[in-house]
């Protein structure tokens, strides 16, 4: 579904992602790990197309960035983009719009009740708490129900009850056999969802495992993580304290 080939990208001398190389099969659900800095949101930028970069990247076979691909792609950016001057109901008819979605009414009110922010339908963007900003960045990104979701650390800034119904979702989107691409720091939040997991490093890919190999070897994603980024054996690598 989605073919990332020696992706390296650099900001003037800053190289963020240094030949990066993933496949990610239909209907999986891939978690990016990585410290912060490590090329997460760079990678996800150049799949939907915002970045220039050198190798190549397809989804569904569609050359990233181009017309045809971005209506297969969908993004959660990890910051909300929104506008002061619309409402929270004219965010979601102006992406319907640019995504030329019909009957999404029912679908667009389904989704502001689920993050509770149907009541707060008539508030203008600037209006917005920064949880609910957040919220609306969400529900714009669920909206089209692409073939591809990319979220970019999308439980930041929400409160449980926002994070439950987010988890929900992914699973729906997941019965439904779309591709998802997470990223993430809050590792239990993806515990019962992934499939696979690939650990961003310093601009590069320094582990890529499936859930049932880590399962195999009797390892926790939080134990592969610390042992990835910081080069600690699994036995060393801090658990949670317990109560
Ligand atoms: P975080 O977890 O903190 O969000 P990340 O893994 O998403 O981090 P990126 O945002 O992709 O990391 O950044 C990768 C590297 O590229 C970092 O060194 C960052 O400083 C640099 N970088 C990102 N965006 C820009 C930019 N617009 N201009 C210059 N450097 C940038």
């Amino acid at each position: 579904m989605l073919d990332v080939s020696h992706l390296t990208k650099r900001y003037g001398r800053q190289l963020a992602c240094d030949d990066v190389s993933f496949h990610l099969d239909e209907g999986s659900v891939t978690v990016l790990l990585g410290p912060n800095g490590a090329g997460k949101s760079t990678v996800m930028k150049a799949v939907v197309g915002f970045l220039r970069y050198e190798g190549r990247i397809t989804a569904a076979g569609l050359e990233a960035g181009s017309a045809e691909a971005r209506r297969v792609v969908g993004y959660v950016p990890e910051l909300p983009a929104l506008y002061p001057n619309l409402t929270v109901s004219e965010h979601m008819d102006f992406l319907a719009r640019a995504y030329k979605l019909k009957d999404y009414q029912e679908r667009s009110r389904s989704l502001l009740e689920r993050f509770e922010l149907w009541e707060a339908r008539r508030k203008f963007g600037d209006e917005l708490s920064k949880g609910m900003q957040q919220k609306l960045n969400l529900c714009l990104g669920l909206l089209p129900r692409p073939r591809l979701l990319l979220l970019d650390e999308p439980m930041i800034g929400l409160d449980p009850h926002a994070i439950k119904e987010l988890k929900a979702v992914l699973e729906e989107l997941r019965a439904e056999g779309r591709t998802l691409l997470v990223s993430t720091h809050i590792l239990d939040s993806v515990e019962l969802l992934w499939d696979r997991t690939i650990i961003l490093q310093k601009g590069r890919v320094r582990a890529a495992v499936s859930r049932a190999e880590l399962e195999e070897r009797g390892e926790s994603l939080e134990a592969l993580f610390f042992s990835v980024t910081e080069g600690l054996e699994p036995a060393e690598a801090p658990r949670e304290e317990t109560p």
